[in-house]
């Protein structure tokens, strides 16, 4: 199938594509790598009036040294996440979970903001994103304000972004030399979307323990979401004790587990616990 029909524009200032966004006259979509709004208007479950397209806005794009932390650009694509020493020396966790995302050809177009105002539950940057307690830097034409990644998410599809509003950057912290980072998802075909993922991170001690606990599982629930019954379980313990382990399966159940196509929500609560172990060992 075809979009239906749909106005094109690409500003060039900031302030005419918030301008476009926020004018209530016109159902106005951003558009950046276009890799999920295309197909969705493909299939007519998408049907903006007008597209605006954020490829020539300079300010959302680029990665940049922020405090010792890191500033990436809404339209930063995967494939210049993956090619990016910052991110490799400063993000271990986003380049960690980058060859998971979709195939070569999706990540060369598509963007972490688009990624980040989806809000796919099987998408892997936004419990990443928890995982590194990043904030996310929102900006309209009343200004820019910065929410946690963890009071982002709100359900399927569902996100704190209003009306009119963009995800300009994401900002993530300095990392300590001593935080270990945790990834593991099952998919059918590598490349395909999760059936179950988990992010994690904490931070090790010398005696072999780890505190300061980040978990967030995709794929198992309608957004991704910190398990922080699981957290509280592993602080102070070894990612190898068993005990604490599955302390820390038992307190998934906080979680509120939803069917996809792949799986009922039993199964995915068993693939949780599943890949939140395998993602610890390897931490
Ligand atoms: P677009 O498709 O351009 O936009 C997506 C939505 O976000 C639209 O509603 C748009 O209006 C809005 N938007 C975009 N940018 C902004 C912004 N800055 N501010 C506010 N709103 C904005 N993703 C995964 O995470 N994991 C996978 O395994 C995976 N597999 C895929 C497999 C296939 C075959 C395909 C086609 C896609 C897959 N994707 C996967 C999705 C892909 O990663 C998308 O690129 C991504 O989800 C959206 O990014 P985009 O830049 O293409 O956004």
């Amino acid at each position: 199938m075809k979009a239906p029909d749909f106005r094109y524009t690409r500003p060039v200032t900031m302030a005419e594509a918030l301008a476009l966004l926020g004018d209530e006259e016109n159902e106005a979509s951003p558009l950046a790598g276009g890799q999920s709004l295309v197909p969705m208007m493909n299939f007519r479950m998408a049907q903006p009036e007008i597209l605006v397209d954020l490829g020539a806005l300079k300010e959302l794009r680029g990665i940049e040294n922020a405090d010792g932390g890191l500033r990436i650009g809404a339209m930063t694509r995967y494939a210049e996440l993956a090619a990016s020493k910052l991110v490799s020396e400063r993000a271990p966790l986003v380049a960690m979970a980058l060859p998971h995302i979709a195939h070569a050809a999706i990540r060369n177009r598509g963007t972490i903001g688009g990624s980040v105002a989806l809000a796919d539950p099987a998408a892997e940057m936004p419990a990443v994103l928890q995982a590194l307690d990043a904030r996310i830097e929102l900006v309209s034409a009343s200004g820019t304000r910065t929410v946690p990644a963890s009071e982002f998410f709100l359900g399927m599809y569902e996100t704190a972004l209003e009306e009119g509003e963009l995800v300009a950057a994401i900002l993530l912290g300095p990392v300590a030399a001593e935080r270990r980072f945790g990834f593991h998802e099952l998919a059918r075909r590598h490349g395909d979307y999760a059936m179950a993922g988990v992010t994690a991170s904490a931070t090790a001690r010398p005696d072999g323990t780890f505190v300061d606990w980040r978990i967030a599982h995709f794929s198992v629930a309608d957004c991704a979401v910190r398990a922080t019954g699981a957290e509280a379980a592993l602080e102070g313990a070894k990612p190898t004790d068993a005990e604490a382990l599955e302390a820390a399966k038992e307190a998934l159940s906080e979680i509120d587990f939803s069917a996809d196509l792949n799986a009922s929500a039993k199964t995915k609560r068993h693939l949780a616990g599943v890949v939140m172990t395998r993602a610890l060992e390897g931490m």
